[in-house]
C-alpha cells in the first residue's frame, strides 16, 4: 500500500456515445487476474478525472453528484487501462483494486468466489484450512508437515518432464504442479495469487500498490 501512483493521464482511443441522460456504463476489471469486479456509470467529467487521475470516478444516479471509488472506504480502483467496446458505448475499465470492490464487502459486486479459474482455485485451497486433514487431502497438504506438499511439487515437476513430449499427460501433469504449487505457497503463508503480480509486474504493469498484501 503506498509509493509509485502514476501521473500520466491515460488518453481513450475512439468517442464515447452517452446515453440520453448524458451517462456510459463502465465495467471494471482485475488488471491482474481478469475478475469482473464493479458496474457503475460515468458521465464526462467523471470520465475525464479517471484518464487524468488514474483513479476511477463515477457518476451517482442516486445522489446525482461525481464519487472517487475509495474516497470514504479507502478501496480505490487505480486504473491501468480504459478502452470502448465495438459500439463505443460501453467502458471497459482495467483497475487494481486496493481492497474489496463492492460496498457489501465483497471483493466483487456478484460475490466473492466470482473469479476466473485460478483465482476460485487459490480461494478453495484457502477455504480448506482447518478442516479435517482425514477427510480433506488439501488440509493435509496445508498442514505442519511441510515436506507432504514440497514433496508432491517436486513429484509432479519431474513427471511432468517424463511424460511423452506434447501428450495430453504432460498437461495433466503440469496442472497437477500448478495445484500443488498454490498449495504449497499458501500452505507457507503466501497468497498463491501474488504469483499473478508478479507476471503482471514483468509486463509493465505497475506493482500493486493499491492491493492489499496477503
Ligand atoms: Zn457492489
Amino acid at each position: 500500500m503506498s509509493e509509485t501512483q502514476p501521473t500520466d493521464a491515460l488518453t481513450l482511443s475512439g468517442t464515447p456515445r452517452f446515453d440520453d441522460d448524458g451517462l456510459i456504463p463502465a465495467i471494471c476489471q482485475d488488471t491482474v487476474d481478469g475478475s469482473v469486479l464493479m458496474l457503475a456509470w460515468m458521465n464526462v467529467d467523471a470520465l475525464e478525472r479517471t484518464l487524468t487521475t488514474r483513479r476511477a470516478w463515477f457518476w451517482s444516479r442516486s445522489r446525482a453528484e461525481l464519487w472517487e471509488k475509495g474516497a470514504t472506504s479507502g478501496n480505490a480502483l487505480a486504473v491501468h487501462d480504459v478502452r470502448l467496446d465495438c459500439d463505443q458505448d460501453a467502458l471497459l475499465v482495467m483497475v487494481s483494486p486496493a481492497g474489496p470492490s463492492c460496498h457489501t464487502g465483497a471483493r466483487t459486486c456478484w460475490g466473492d468466489d466470482a473469479g476466473p479459474l485460478l483465482t476460485r482455485l487459490a480461494g478453495t485451497i484457502e477455504s480448506r484450512r482447518g478442516a479435517d486433514p482425514e477427510t480433506s487431502y488439501v488440509a493435509r497438504l496445508l498442514g505442519a508437515d511441510r515436506s507432504l506438499a514440497a514433496s508432491k511439487v517436486a513429484e509432479e515437476s519431474a513427471e511432468v518432464l517424463d511424460a511423452v513430449p506434447g501428450s495430453d499427460h504432460q498437461v495433466e501433469e503440469a496442472a497437477d504442479v500448478l495445484f500443488h504449487l498454490f498449495a504449497l505457497l499458501a500452505r507457507d503463508g503466501v497468497d498463491p495469487l501474488r504469483v499473478l503480480d508478479v507476471l503482471a509486474q514483468r509486463e509493465g504493469l505497475p506493482p500493486r500498490w493499491l492491493r492489499d498484501d496477503a
